[in-house]
């Protein structure tokens, strides 16, 4: 340690003991911005100060200029990040990382509200915090997710228009939590204690138990993609809802890495299912099976899977699920344990590879559950019949192609069952509006769809997933700034612009523009002659010159990048056409019509993969092009789920990776931009027809509506207040619009 002399001291004391300040980090690293510290002072005089994780430094005459002072905002915390003083990265991780050792999990950005998972159960979410926050505006009380549920509600009775909340977020962040939230919290204000809610609630237990599966990640990640649109009466109670999922990931019926299991239900179905019903399914445990065992984890800390099966069981029973519906959905579930664990040989004939089946008590269970002959089972699943001018040619698969065609039946029969699952909780909570309250009926529409994916190996699924985000991400981005910006010139509001990171163009490469990606790959997916390199080269050959296009390092690389908005992903070209192609060989569709089990037949029903008109990836293109019209057609809330850390540990706020999903969702501009602008605003009429209950008597009846707006805003915000008039509408802040409603309320 270092004790200063009396003049290079004298710089330091403009800081005291106690004394919040930033301290510049001296690594390089592109994540690095200043840290909080604490002043200390020793007893000999030399200055020590506590960084933000504990570590303490010793400040010398060397690195004084690595110190600033830092704003009060900063140093206490603030609610909503546009009244932050140190309008800056660090200004912004710093609040939330003290907010989250005090367990305040929620911040605003304006009314966009971010939200840190603390992983761990904290005490905000009982029914007197329901109460609390009902009939609030957003800034009355503390942020909270059931401030922005509350809110959506109001505004959809206010406005009389849909709303919509976009969740967004990694693996991880809590983005199904706080949908779950979101809509526990809607039906307690808005429902009346009916059934329908129940069920509207209960189909998350479902959705989750076939859909969800422990990772890496997150013990509970969500391997689909969903859209729950709340539909509500002209009275404003919750009158159904209906359910949209996209991509659930097929694989994983097949394969888990390490440490990763299964879809729940699986295990669920082995812990809780009875004796007597596994007896008939010749069921044992998972370490039985192959498809459960791959990632060498079968249980899950912290959940309870005989627990779950029974909170399953009667969801399903909520959701009009009869009996024997269940029991031939654990009859193809078993089937699919059973046929994981069917082994092929080797064998030749006529000098070709081909495969046998070795016969085994788990084939024998396989054919019994999925009513087909043994014999055509066998047949199916080691040859492959192609059609050669105009004729079926049987053609032997080696052991190893036969293993991958099991699978592909496996993924098809679990994809087919989901989609029934889906289709079947639709059946019970929606209900279409009559031809007269159609024009009346409202929803709120929550989206919580998979969060940007980057592995160390990415395929075409992980191409779909990212392409999804880069939508919502241009969404937001089309929201928050383009259109936002674009008002106030035409409104004449006095404005300068605020740049922001568009994405559009990463969005114009994969899917926009003539010739992109995911267009070349269906192009190339229906071309007889396709194969994945000759799609790479096209790809390449369309999109070489582009920014946001890497190409392959050499003729013999395989792997394309994208330089995505949050980050670069490098995808691996290699299964690309049949992954998106999603078909079964005709010899199994062939062996799914003439099974005897008609529950297997009906969820193939109408989705005969030969007849198909759309691909896997045009298929996804087109419900997400369907789901950014419906969103474009909402009012939008936005919901930033923050992952602290990436070992599920609470109390651990991991500043780089915070910082790096701060980044790349653009918060930075975010709040720059709502600081500045008036995200509020009302044509004058819509504004001098809620507010005039505020004006004298004499007063309501007016005429110049735009008048009148002025004066009520002055009486009720002050003259110098930060609202603006505009040609044709009045813009506000934020926060003005609770201190309006508050006013209104009282004289009302
Ligand atoms: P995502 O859907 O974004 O992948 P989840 O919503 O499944 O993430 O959250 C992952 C896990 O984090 C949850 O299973 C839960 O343990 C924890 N978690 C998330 N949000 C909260 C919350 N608000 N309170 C407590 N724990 C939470
Ligand atoms: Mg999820």
């Amino acid at each position: 340690s270092i004790i200063l002399s009396e003049d290079t001291l004298l710089p330091l004391f403009q800081y005291c003991f106690g004394d919040h300040v930033w301290l510049e980090s001296l690594s390089n690293s592109e994540l690095n911005v200043p840290i909080g510290a604490v002043v200390k002072i020793s007893d000999s005089g030399q200055i020590l100060v506590e960084d933000d994780e504990g570590k303490e430094h010793w400040i010398t005459a060397r690195n004084i200029s690595a110190v600033h002072p830092m704003h009060p905002t900063s140093a206490q915390g603030v609610e909503d990040m546009i009244l932050l003083g140190d309008l800056n990265e660090a200004g912004i991780v710093h609040n939330l990382l003290i907010r989250h050792q005090e367990h305040k999990i929620y911040t605003y950005t304006g009314s966009i509200l971010v939200a840190v998972n603390p992983y761990q159960v904290l005490p905000l979410y009982t029914v007197e915090q329901i109460q609390l926050y009902s009939n609030k505006r957003i800034g009355e009380l503390p942020p909270h997710v059931f401030a922005i549920a509350d809110n959506c509600y109001f505004n959809m009775k206010r406005n009389k228009r849909d709303q919509c909340c976009v969740i967004s977020g990694e693996s991880g962040a809590g983005k199904t939590e706080s949908t779950k939230l979101i809509l526990q919290f809607l039906a307690a204000i808005s429902g009346q204690h009916s059934w329908i809610e129940q069920q509207i609630l209960e189909a998350n237990p479902i959705l989750e138990a076939f859909g969800n599966a422990k990772t890496i990640r997150n013990d509970n990640s969500s391997r689909f993609g969903k859209y729950i649109d709340i539909h509500f009466n002209r009275s404003s109670v919750i009158e159904g809802a209906r359910i949209e999922q996209f991509l659930l990931e097929k694989s994983r019926v097949c394969r888990q890495a390490l440490e990763e299991r299964n879809y729940h239900i699986f295990y669920c179905m082995l812990m809780g299912m009875n004796l007597e019903q596994k007896k008939m399914l010749n069921l044992g445990t998972a370490s039985e099976y192959t498809y459960l065992t791959m990632g060498d984890c079968t249980s899950c800390d912290g959940r309870n899977d005989a627990k779950e099966y029974a909170h399953v069981r009667s969801a399903m029973k909520v959701l009009m699920f009869s009996d024997s519906e269940h029991w031939d959905i654990s009859k193809l579930l078993a089937a699919i344990l059973h046929l994981g664990n069917v082994e092929f040989e080797a064998a030749v004939y006529d000098n070709l590879d081909c495969s046998d089946v070795l016969d085994s008590s788990h084939f024998s269970v396989a054919t019994k559950l999925l009513e087909v002959d043994s014999g055509e089972l066998k047949n199916s699943l080691t040859n492959h019949s192609i059609i050669i001018r105009g004729e079926s040619v049987s053609m032997p698969l080696s052991v190893a192609q036969a293993a991958d065609g099991r699978d592909a039946f496996v993924k098809g029969i679990y994809g087919h069952l989901f989609l029934w699952i889906v289709n079947k909780i639709n059946a019970a909570i929606f209900s279409p509006p009559s031809q007269d309250s159609k024009s009346l009926r409202r929803s709120i529409g929550l989206l919580d769809i998979f969060g940007f994916e980057n592995f160390n190996t990415n395929s075409f699924e992980q191409l779909c997933i990212n392409f999804a985000n880069e939508h919502l991400q241009q969404f937001f981005v089309r929201h928050v700034f383009k259109l936002e910006q674009e008002e106030y010139l035409a409104e004449h509001i006095s404005w300068s612009h605020i740049d922001f990171t568009d994405n559009h163009q990463a969005l114009e490469v994969i899917a926009l523009k003539p010739m992109n990606i995911v267009s070349l790959i269906d192009e190339e997916s229906k071309f007889p002659k396709g194969t994945d390199a000759t799609l790479l080269n096209k790809i390449n050959s369309h999109h070489g010159k582009s920014k946001v296009y890497i190409p392959p390092r050499s003729v013999h690389d395989t792997k394309f990048g994208i330089n995505h908005f949050a980050g670069i992903v490098y995808y691996q070209s290699k299964g690309f056409l049949e992954k998106n192609r999603d078909m079964l060989s005709s010899n199994i569709m062939q062996l799914v019509y003439s099974s005897k089990n008609k529950f297997l037949r009906q969820i193939f029903q109408g989705s005969d993969t030969t007849k198909r008109l759309s691909t896997l990836g045009g298929q996804f293109k087109q419900s997400l092009e369907q789901l950014m019209k419906i969103l474009g057609s909402c009012q939008p809330y936005f919901i930033r789920c923050i992952k602290p850390n990436d070992y599920k540990k609470p109390l651990l706020f991991d500043r780089e990776l915070c910082i790096r999903q701060l980044r790349y969702s653009g918060m930075m501009e975010t709040i720059r931009i709502r600081k500045a602008g008036y995200p509020m605003r009302y044509s004058f009429a819509e504004f001098f027809e809620r507010y005039r209950v505020m004006l004298p008597m004499s007063a309501r009846e007016q005429d110049d509506a735009r008048r009148c707006c002025i004066y009520i805003s002055e009486v009720i915000l002050g003259k110098d207040e930060d609202w603006k008039i505009g040609r044709t509408k009045i813009f506000l802040k934020d926060y003005h619009d609770m201190v309006l409603e508050v006013q209104r309320d009282k004289a009302l």
